[in-house]
């Protein structure tokens, strides 16, 4: 057994970086596996406070080595509940932040941690050092955990593993919150739990507006509220009605106003413009508003390149977290994809333009079938220019103008130029001498690269200079 050492643990840890001059070892991230999964046990299948440790233990990893990393967390007591499952694993993102020299990012399959070297110099060499003392921690933070026990995997091959079974329960979990609706429900659900690293920052959960960390469902919430009352989970009645396309609620507002000390005062459910939610930091992914084309692209964070609007997803999520609302940007949990209310204020799916490839697989469950194919990716659009092209080729809504499915309205006017220009005019009486007079939609499409809208703009504007009847 490794020699007991006190590490500093405090609140006053939380939201410190560990930077790379300070790195000792970095665990899991983008550049390897990583998973967290906390599970629920019955108090004789747990021993407390046991760490086990498969493969090499932190003695025998390389200084500076980035290395797949897993932690399973079992536990047990007798208020523990399945649905307490995911309360518990998400407190990681707060809790090991406490540890001093240890830094705890996102959640589920996407965690990426650090040890500084600070921990080298205190003597620590073993895993045990570290998640013996979070034992103690999580007890005394959560004292309807009675029983604690820590499996640490670093074995590459084992993390593999165990992460496609920790997948397995990430989906059982989500799928039972998929069936769950806003209108079945009086109460939702907000959370505060990352206001340490964004102060503003506060999360409402719903059954149709998951967690934009994607930690934490409806059922999560309520579990988490019932068994710790006083804890970063409160309940919000589902009152006051103020708009329901938008999901705004009177509760909410004030809420919003409360733990945000007052820095906005309305937030809004399913929308992406108008006081929309916030985002904290650990969204799995963002939402981004492209003016150019009137729609909305989505990336997630294992999508490394640049996005059409020429940002990759590092640099809109440094722009979108810190706990703001920030219009034209947007935090979302991969489960709110297939909610019947995703962005519904905005045109929902009739709005969405481009996605990576992966994360359009993964989500295609809840794409309407006639979006599908209208959706660009990263093989159809790289750049605003391929990206418009795709759109008018494929007529997607935003090209005519968005009707919204929920109430019929008709809420974007479709593509219009600012300002018709000389060379536009010019390369549409060519078309019109070519054509002869023959307008085909297609061929506007193709041969100008311009939407019907645009063409009739162009046409108008010749009509007024008297060269067109
Ligand atoms: S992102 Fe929101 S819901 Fe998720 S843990 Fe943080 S505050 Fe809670």
């Amino acid at each position: 057994m490794a020699e007991e050492i006190q590490l500093d643990i405090s609140p006053m840890y939380e939201g410190e970086r560990i930077r790379k001059e300070d790195l000792w070892v970095e665990l899991g991230g983008p550049k390897a596996d990583g998973f967290e999964l906390t599970l629920a046990a019955s108090m004789d299948e747990v021993q407390d406070g046991k760490v086990t440790i498969i493969g090499p233990d932190l003695k025998d990893v390389k200084e500076g080595s980035t290395i797949p990393f897993g932690m399973i967390f079992k536990v047990a007591g007798e208020k523990i509940e399945k649905d307490l499952e995911s309360i518990i694993e998400r407190r990681n993102h707060a809790l090991l932040s406490y540890i001093s020299g240890l830094m705890h990012l996102n959640q589920r399959y996407d965690i990426w941690m650090r040890i500084g070297k600070g921990l080298a110099k205190k003597g620590v060499t073993s895993w045990e050092q570290i998640f013996k003392p979070v034992v103690t921690l999580y007890k005394a933070e959560m004292p309807f955990i009675e029983k604690m026990e820590v499996t640490i995997v670093t074995d590459p091959a084992k993390v593999k593993e165990e992460l496609a079974k920790a997948m397995a329960v990430y989906q059982a979990r989500d799928s039972r919150a998929k069936g769950l609706h806003d209108e079945d429900v009086d109460v939702f659900y907000g959370c505060t739990l990352c206001q340490a690293f964004a102060p503003t920052s506060a999360c409402v959960v719903t059954p149709d507006r998951p967690s934009l960390c994607g930690a934490i469902t409806w059922f999560d919430g309520r579990a988490a509220a019932k068994v710790d009352p006083e804890g970063p989970q409160f309940p919000i009645p589902k009152s006051g009605c103020v708009d329901a396309v938008a999901g705004e609620y009177g509760p909410i507002n004030e809420m919003a106003e409360k733990r945000s000390g007052g820095e906005y005062t309305v937030m809004k459910l399913y929308t992406f413009f108008d006081a929309p939610h916030t985002s904290c930091g650990c969204f799995e992914t963002i939402g981004f508003y492209m003016p150019e084309v009137d729609g909305i692209g989505v990336a997630d964070r294992d999508f490394k390149g640049a996005t059409p609007n020429g940002l990759p997803f590092s640099t809109m999520a440094g722009q979108t977290g810190g706990g703001k609302q920030v219009v034209g940007f947007l935090g979302m949990g991969i489960l709110y994809y297939f909610s019947s209310k995703f962005l519904q204020a905005d045109g929902g799916w009739r709005r969405i333009v481009w996605m990576p490839k992966k994360l359009k697989e993964r989500v295609k469950e809840g794409i309407p079938a006639d979006m599908m194919d209208k959706i660009a990716t990263e093989d159809d659009a790289t750049d605003l220019d391929s990206l418009k092209k795709f759109l008018l080729k494929v007529d997607h809504p935003v090209v005519g103008g968005v009707v919204r499915a929920v109430d019929g309205k008709k809420i974007t006017e479709g593509w219009k130029f600012d300002e018709v220009t000389d060379e536009q005019k010019e390369a549409v009486i060519a078309f019109i001498e070519k054509t002869g007079g023959d307008i085909d939609t297609e061929a506007v499409k193709a041969d100008l690269g311009m939407s019907e809208g645009q063409f009739m703009q162009v046409v108008e504007a010749l009509q007024a200079d008297g060269v067109l009847e």
